[in-house]
């Protein structure tokens, strides 16, 4: 089958019937047609839809050695120039949603080819899981799969460095093992779009010391005893007049409970492996090619930030004071800054020694932490040069309603008729104010760990033994003082 189009997406996603609870109820009848979903769903269907049009296929997909075309993120990329096709195709769906999508299936579907070009490392705990992987791949390859993932053990007490799960057992652990497989319980602490995708991939957290939580599996979303729990919706139902950006991208994130859930032999990738469960995240190029997904979409979701807040300063024009010119230079900057983080990880990309065309970590890494860190601001900026602006904003009822024409002529801008202005402000609250919107910002800090610990990856991690040296030398310092000195430490 290889690439489907949106209405498979939907119908697919619509038989699933996964255990998806929301406001105190159990999800029942078409996930396409529940009010905190409609959205989403219609928004990623779009993106399945774009990958097969003509005018986007050949950029979007690829020729797999069974001569089907497949979606560019499972290409294992061999060259630079595939990491090029790979950036094209990820800006392509990132520029159909802002960049306000997280999950569009390409974030996914590029950690299951990097996890399946380093599926070799599985094959320490038994042969049979690396096919297993391997399979989830060829699978998800011919039926354009989408996912979610798992990754994180519940927040009940971060003041431990033994965590909770061993004696009250809330994070997801082994219970037994079956003829059939191994039998899970306990949670995780969230998946984005959990329940609205094929399947769910769920990995350990690095850094654990509880064999029973180190696991490594995927799910079809409606396995018995999986069940989603999710957070409010912030599709309120609203007009996209009235909520452009919440009623089309709210993805929804949701707490994973396996309540005893069977996950039969041939779903595993490793289980009780501590091992394995740090080998697969330090030993595969998961970080760079995944991150390379994030960066580029973050890419185009700066984009879009400037030009919303160009459009609203052009409405009320302000463009011309000094410090609204050094806010937007600080997104110019941004923007900037991330592009050339990307260029600079393809320019000095590497065959990894899974023989995959691997873009350079510390670029990525940095852009990743740099990111986390600046979007926050974003949000402000949005805030100081839109102020009231930002509240006076009557929805679309009321430009339906007799005081129109109240409305047409106390909230004109300086260039651009009322109800227009009233759309750029109310895509800028959207995007910096609105429950969706602070959690724009609230992922963009700790969908990949948190500002703080990728600052820390980044000191631990970064090489930078020749510039002390050549500051060393520049100092006339000779080595032994460094190690004299190291002795002291100790
Ligand atoms: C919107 C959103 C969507 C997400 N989607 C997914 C998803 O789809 N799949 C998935 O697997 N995960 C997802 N995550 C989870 C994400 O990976 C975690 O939020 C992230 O790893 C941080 O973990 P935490 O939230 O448990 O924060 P915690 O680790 O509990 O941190 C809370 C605070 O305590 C501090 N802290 C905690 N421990 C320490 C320490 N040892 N030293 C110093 N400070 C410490 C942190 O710096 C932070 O300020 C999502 C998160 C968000 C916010």
């Amino acid at each position: 089958m290889a690439l489907i189009s949106g209405q498979q997406y939907i119908d697919r996603i619509n038989e699933l019937k996964p255990e998806i609870w929301i406001d105190g109820e159990q999800v029942s009848g078409k996930l396409s047609e529940h009010p905190a979903l409609k959205g989403i769903i219609k928004s990623k269907a779009k993106l399945y839809d774009i990958q097969k049009d003509p005018d986007h296929i050949d950029h979007m997909s690829f020729t797999t050695h069974s001569g089907e075309q497949a979606g560019m993120a499972f290409l294992p990329p061999r060259t630079k120039e595939d990491l090029e096709r790979r950036r094209i195709a990820i800006r392509t769906w990132a520029k159909s949603c802002g960049g306000l999508m997280g999950r569009s299936p390409d974030y996914l579907n590029t950690i299951l080819m990097t996890f399946t070009q380093s599926a070799e490392l599985l094959k320490s705990q038994d042969p049979t899981f690396c096919q297993n992987m391997i399979n989830l791949y060829e699978k998800a390859v011919t039926h354009d799969l989408s996912f979610t993932h798992t990754f994180v053990h519940p927040q009940v007490n971060r003041g431990r460095l033994q965590l909770e799960w061993a004696d009250k057992q809330v994070a997801a652990h082994i219970t037994r093992k079956t003829n059939d497989g191994i039998i899970i319980r306990g949670a995780r602490l969230l998946a984005t779009q959990g329940g609205l995708t094929d399947e769910i991939i769920v990995f350990p957290q690095g850094g654990i010391s509880e064999p029973s939580v180190g696991n490594g599996f995927s799910l079809p979303a409606n396995t018995p005893g999986l069940r989603f729990i999710a957070r409010e919706s912030f599709d309120y139902g609203k007009s996209q007049f009235d909520h452009p950006l919440g009623s089309r991208f709210d993805e929804l994130d949701s707490i994973v409970v396996f309540d005893d859930v069977l996950v039969p032999w041939e779903n595993i990738f490793f289980y009780e492996n501590l091992e394995l469960s740090q080998e697969i995240y330090d030993k595969s190029s998961f970080f760079q090619h995944t991150v390379h997904q994030v960066v580029n979409r973050c890419i185009v979701k700066t984009e879009f930030i400037l030009g919303t807040i160009q459009l609203m300063i052009h409405t009320i024009n302000i463009g011309g004071y000094d410090h609204v010119q050094e806010k937007v230079s600080d997104i110019i900057i941004a923007l900037e800054a991330m592009k050339a983080f990307v260029l600079s990880s393809e320019i000095q990309a590497e065959i990894d020694r899974w023989g995959t065309m691997t873009p350079a970590k510390e670029p990525l890494l940095a852009a990743l932490t740099y990111y986390a860190k600046i979007y926050p601001t974003f949000n402000e900026i949005i805030q100081i040069l839109g102020a009231s602006g930002l509240v006076s904003i009557p929805g679309e009822n009321d430009f339906n309603s007799p005081i129109r024409q109240d409305l047409d002529l106390y909230l004109q801008g300086a260039n651009a008729n009322a109800e227009d202005r009233v759309k750029i402000f109310r895509l800028a609250w959207d995007l910096s104010m609105s429950a969706f919107g602070t959690r724009q910002s609230l992922y963009e800090q700790y969908f990949f760990g948190g500002p703080l610990s990728l600052s820390k990856r980044l000191y631990l991690g970064y090489y930078r033994d020749e510039q002390i040296q050549w500051v060393k030398e520049f100092l006339s310092i000779e080595d032994e003082v460094e190690d004299d000195e190291k002795d002291e430490d100790s």
